[in-house]
């Protein structure tokens, strides 16, 4: 086949098929983040490389065009004065900077009742999402203190941001779900979908048939960019749907990820525009009440 046969056919094939217009069609609006570490002054953070305070993350958003982002603080057990002050520091960091800012407070759950009176402070001081994390921790999802404080949560209104891979527990994502059925009321974002598991997150579509599993979010914060582009992306993005692509969202997990590189993932899911929308802004904005 000659050069003009060539070019003849490939014009046809992207008239038919997919057009360059298609192809770059994507959601441009506003984005939430809603997975991002804060470290602060005291040196609670993800690594000694994270940079304390906002100032980095506030002018990487700005660049990727991050309209609201979380601050995610991880609360350690057995001092509730440090917990409280670590809580007091990312509400302090996120009132200096209030439209764009959201606070992820955190206590531990083998605080028991002294994690329980924190929750019921942090409400009252508006603060909407709840960040625990099994491995960081060091709890086990199913001991019954989880429960208490997922269960008081729900009662608060607020969500919980439960990081959902341990490599230490191969049994933990199962014991989440688990928590998330019997918890109905409680909102529960599954940080990372379970990562390099996420294939078992399709029981809860199965579920979510029967009515059941409505109050999970996937964050797709680390998975998005491990596996956007991979041989693994297309299962992805069909467990997305499966679950129900209105339940998902976005996050860096900065300073894992940069925020411009975790929406990069997203854009490059072969998500349609309208899901990036739901993804990318909708989603979170409908269930933490920002706009
Ligand atoms: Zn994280």
């Amino acid at each position: 086949m000659g050069r003009i046969g060539i070019a003849a056919l490939s014009a046809l094939l992207l008239g038919a098929n997919l057009s360059p217009a298609q192809a770059a069609e994507h959601y441009t609006g506003p984005i939430i983040d809603t997975h991002a570490h804060l470290r602060t002054n005291d040196g609670n953070g993800l690594s000694a490389s994270h940079p304390i305070g906002t100032a980095e993350l506030r002018a990487l958003d700005q660049a990727a065009g991050v309209q609201q982002s979380a601050l995610i603080v991880i609360a350690r057990q057995g001092d509730m004065a440090a917990t409280r002050a670590l809580n007091d520091a990312a509400i302090a960091a996120a009132k200096a900077d209030p439209q764009h800012f959201y606070v992820i407070a955190s206590v531990h759950p083998a605080d028991g009742d002294a994690a329980l009176a924190e929750l019921d402070r942090l409400a009252k001081l508006g603060v909407k999402v709840i960040k625990l994390h099994p491995n960081t921790q060091r709890f086990d999802v199913a001991d019954p203190a989880v429960a208490k404080v997922t269960a008081k949560c729900g009662e608060l209104g607020m969500a919980v941001l439960f990081d959902s891979f341990n490599p230490l527990d191969a049994n933990e994502l199962g014991k989440l779900l688990m928590l998330s059925l019997r918890q109905p009321k409680t909102n529960f974002i599954f940080a990372h979908m379970g990562f390099t598991q996420f294939r078992d997150v399709l029981t809860l579509s199965t579920l979510r048939k029967l009515g059941m599993g409505g109050n999970v979010w996937l964050d797709i914060s680390a998975i998005g960019t491990a596996y956007a582009g991979s041989p693994v992306q297309p299962e992805l993005v069909w467990t997305l749907r499966q679950h129900g692509v209105d339940h998902v969202l976005m996050g860096s997990d900065w300073p894992v990820d940069t925020p411009a590189t975790a929406i990069a993932a997203v854009r490059a899911l072969g998500l349609t525009a309208d899901e990036e929308r739901l993804v990318l802004h909708d989603n979170a904005a409908k269930l933490l009440g920002l706009n």
